[in-house]
């Protein structure tokens, strides 16, 4: 990335107001001075000083976790382990934060982002963003429970979901359980775990693999995180 663009996307000038700090010989990347704007620099590693004080770099941060079980969805919590304790200090920018929540025990797909905009965005109800999970149900699903999810499921408490994409996987009727595929565009509280409770069924594991366009690295275990890819961030962008 040009060290010109870098420091004006920061907020730190102008790019003729950062020109004329390089021709004044302010600037530097990992101890040498910065002769033209153009200059390149690795803004994940690169050490950037302002005459000879560090410039923070923090860019925007899109990561994609593959969130375990037992840590919470949350930026802070007094007692217990949220995903953002998973994030390393190098990329725990400021505004940091989880987009949409998993509950404690479900695993998979979770996008951390400062870029609020877009967290506003794909949270939005009326983007009807489309989640999938993979579930092991305890329980027989059938095609009568495909169809009470496709017509859309009333929660015991009266709330409406919206119509949702039930594919049966397999089902193991010696154990008693279903792999399932359940695509939701909604995000209401336990909403997977209160739809399959109206059925009488009870969800033993859950894990999302998908949001939007964005799909789970296959290669990340619980716990490990990666920057999404430039394609990534402009498909969701
Ligand atoms: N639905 C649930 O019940 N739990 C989740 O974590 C996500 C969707």
């Amino acid at each position: 990335m040009r060290i010109d663009k870098l420091l004006s996307n920061l907020g730190i000038g102008t790019r003729s107001e950062i020109k004329k700090m390089i021709k004044q010989k302010q600037i530097k990347i990992n101890g040498e001075l910065v002769k033209n704007g153009k200059d390149q620099l690795d803004p994940d590693s690169a050490q950037v000083t302002i005459n000879d004080q560090p410039v923070a770099i923090q860019l925007t941060k899109y990561l994609m976790l593959n969130k375990p079980q037992n840590v919470i969805t949350a930026t802070e919590d007094a007692s217990q382990r949220t995903v953002l304790d998973l994030i390393s200090a190098t990329d725990s920018v400021k505004g940091l934060a989880p987009v949409g929540r998993l509950d404690k025990d479900t695993t998979g797909l979770l996008l951390l982002t400062n870029d609020g905009q877009l967290a506003h965005r794909l949270l939005a109800p009326q983007k009807h963003v489309a989640k999938t999970y993979q579930a092991t149900i305890d329980g027989i699903v059938n095609e009568d429970t495909v169809s009470r999810f496709k017509t859309g499921i009333q929660l015991k408490d009266g709330t409406h979901c919206k119509p949702a994409t039930l594919k049966i996987i397999s089902t193991v009727e010696k154990n008693n359980q279903s792999e399932v595929e359940i695509t939701i565009t909604e995000g209401k509280y336990h909403q997977i775990k209160r739809m399959f409770a109206v059925c009488g069924m009870h969800v033993a594991a859950l894990k999302r693999v998908t949001m939007g366009p964005l799909k789970l690295d296959s290669s990340l275990k619980p716990g490990q995180y990666r920057p999404l890819s430039e394609s990534e961030i402009q498909a969701l962008l």
